[in-house]
Order: structure tokens, then sequence, then C-alpha cells
């Protein structure tokens, strides 16, 4: 019948393969199709060797893709071979993945499908499947990307941590800065979880990393002497992490100046602390006024408004020794400004000044990771059922990995 040969043709089945069967049921809208093969040898699915077949073990059911309206499912009389070498074992099927229930074809719309929809249920809906269906196609595609991205080589690594459902559980998330792709998730923010993620590395990709852009947190800072041989790749203390510590001290300094003001009735620094949050060039006309009469006056946030300005402009240094400079000028200016804040953040420059400077010879920064994290986010406030680590490891990955998930169709 003409109808077999078309979809013959459609699934792109080569002899010695073919449909033999074909039933729609209009009621319940469901397209059966029987897929047989010639008598003879068939490859062993190890070797590809041709081998007699011993039996016909089980059947499989595979859902492909729809026809018009109706669900369409592929049934095979699974065959197995008698290999010299291997034994028996299952032939290959040229449409579908050994274990899966669906077709590649499916497997290959089902990825699409949820990229698109940027939703699991969204996607789930419009491909008739269930969530957990979507799921398992979902975890299949990661692991056929993860695969393929051994021979990656990433030059500039992201750290990050990020706090998931309220801040009462920690990610540490592993990014390539140049790619703008998640490469590991793993479980909280310790010098373990950061060797974890870096261990998913193979040899090659380990020595191919230049630096590694991150947080002044010291668990992250011992994990890569762990995980890397000497020498280590460069630490560049992400720029806009020191710059928010700074950010936080004025804070502090400001919100103990308002209450010392208060006492004597003053409210000099009413309104400010917005203000304050803002790079001087970036500063809105709303809040000029209210900046110009802070520089003016001989408050401590005057002070400390100075030295978080300040700070900002050591990386605008194009050499990392007038930087250099400029840092440690900043650290005794801090020291002696009488803020205890602005002290303590002096301090911790001091400490880590070489992977700050560090910035001058690899100028990376957390700038990609961020908009990682807060796509990452939307996707998973989107979804449903992140709860288990490995679910959210797994969406991370699919969504943001940028993995070349797609499966491979074996022809002839
Ligand atoms: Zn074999």
């Amino acid at each position: 019948m003409a109808d077999k040969e078309l979809l013959t043709a459609l699934l792109r089945l080569r002899a010695p393969w073919y449909i033999s069967r074909i039933d729609v049921d209009v009621t319940s809208e469901e397209a059966h199709v029987t897929i047989d093969h010639h008598p003879g040898k068939l490859p062993c699915a190890t070797c590809g060797k041709a081998c007699l077949v011993e039996d016909h073990s089980d059947e499989r059911v595979i859902r492909h893709l729809d026809m018009w309206q109706a669900k369409t499912f592929l049934h095979v009389a699974m065959p197995r071979t008698r290999c010299p070498e291997h034994g028996v074992l299952r032939v290959a099927l040229p449409f579908a993945e050994p274990g899966s229930r669906f077709s590649m074809a499916f497997e290959e719309r089902t990825i699409a499908t949820i990229l698109a929809c940027q939703t699991v249920q969204g996607a789930s809906d419009l491909l008739r499947i269930s969530w957990d269906e979507a799921r398992g196609i979902m975890e299949r595609a990661v692991v056929r990307g993860l695969g393929r991205r051994e021979a990656d080589i990433v030059a500039y690594l992201g750290v990050d941590e990020k706090a998931i459902r309220k801040g009462h559980r920690y990610v540490t998330i592993l990014t390539d800065l140049e790619g703008r792709r998640i490469l590991e998730v793993t479980p909280d923010r310790t010098e373990a979880s950061l060797v974890i993620a870096l261990k998913t590395m193979n040899q090659a990709q380990i020595a191919g990393v230049s630096a590694v852009s991150m947080d002044m947190w010291e668990p992250y800072r011992q994990a890569i002497d762990e995980a890397f041989p000497a020498p280590v790749p460069a630490v560049v203390h992400d720029r806009f992490h020191i710059v928010a510590h700074a950010n936080k001290a004025l804070n502090d300094v400001r919100k103990d100046e308002v209450r010392s003001l208060a006492q004597e009735g003053r409210q000099d620094l009413k309104g400010l602390r917005q203000a304050l949050l803002f790079g001087e060039e970036n500063l809105p006309e709303r809040h000029e006024a209210s900046i110009s009469a802070l520089k003016a006056s001989d408050l401590r946030t005057a002070k400390g408004y100075a030295l978080k300005e300040n700070l900002r402009r050591c990386w605008d240094h194009r050499l990392e020794r007038t930087a250099r400079k400029h840092f440690l000028s900043w650290i005794r200016w801090a020291k002696r400004s009488g803020l205890r804040p602005f002290q303590k953040v002096g301090s911790m420059i001091a400490d880590r000044l070489d992977d700050i400077v560090s910035y001058f010879t690899h100028p990376i920064t957390n700038g990609p990771q961020e908009g990682m994290n807060s796509k990452l986010m939307s996707v998973i406030r989107a979804g449903r059922g992140y709860r288990h680590h490995e679910t959210f490891r797994m969406a991370a990955l699919f969504f943001l990995g940028g993995l070349d998930m797609t499966p491979r169709h074996r022809h002839g």
C-alpha cells in the first residue's frame, strides 16, 4: 500500500526495516505503526557485524512525531542477535536510542519546544507528554550534551554562589565566562562544592584554564589550590564584589552616623541611602544636590563616600604596577580613616591584593555570570519540581549549559 511506502520514506527507514502495518484509531486519535525487518542477518549492536537473529524478545513501543492530530506510536518486536564476540544483544534501532520510549525525532522536537517555551509544563502540554516524560528527555539530552562537551577548552572560568529558595539553600555555579554558559552546579558553597565542580573537567580542560573570576570567599580560593596542579591558574577577585563590600561599609558608616546625629536632633543624612549607591558618574540629577551637600560637609559619611568612589577608580589604570600603587595608597587611607567598616575592607584588600591586581593581566569579571544567574533564576521560577538538587542541576545545564543535545540519527 502506498501509505506504507510514504511513511517508510518519511521515517527514512532502509532495508532490512520496513513498515508492515498501520492502524489508525479515529476515536482515540492514535496511530499505531508496526515496523518489521526482512529475514536475514542483522548487525550486532556493539560491533556492527552481521549476525544471526536469535529471537524477538519483546515489543518496544516508541512515541514518534504526531501524524496530523493523531498521537503516533511505532511498534517493533525487538530482534536479538547472537554475536560470536558479544553474545545475545538487542539490535540498535536506526530511529530511537536504546532504552528511550521516544524516537530521536520526537526527542529533538521536545528539546526545541522546551527551550522555546522556557517552561517544562508549557512544552509538555503542547507535546501531550507528562512532566516526568519531559524530564526524562531533558536528562538524556543533558547527558548527551555533556559527553560532547569534553573536547572544549575554557580559558576563563567564573565561580559564584547563589542562594535559591529564599536564601535557605546555596549552590555553587561554575561558568564559562567567554562562552556565557553554565558548566556545572553543585550543592552548597564550600571548598568541596567547587572542587567537585572542577573535577568534572578533564585533564586537558584543567590545563587549559588561564584564570578564574570569583568573590573573595576563602573556601573557593582554597578549592583552586586543591583542584589544580601547580602552577594554578590566576585568581581574579571580581571587582564588582569588591566595590559591593565598600558600598556595604559606606552604608554601615551612614547608619551609625544617622543614629548619632539623631541624638543631636539633626537630620543631615536623610534620604541619602539610595544616592550613595550610585557611582558618581552615573548619579541621577535628583540626587545631585544632596551629594554635593554631603561632599561639602565634614561628616564621616562624606569621608566614606570619598573612599568608596576612590576605590572604584583603582580599576581605571592600564598597568598592574600603577594600579597596585593606587590600591596600596587606598589601603593606607582606609586604615587612617577611623571608619571601622572601611578599615576592614582595607585589610581584606591588603590580604588579597595579588588576586585583585591579576585583573590587569586577565581583565575578567563575574558580569557575564550575573547575567546567567538571573536567567537561571527566571527559568527556575517558571518551573516547578526543582526542589531536588539533581533536578535543579539538570535544568540549569539544559537551559543555560550551551550544550549540543540533539540525538544523532543513524542512517544506512
Ligand atoms: Zn558484536
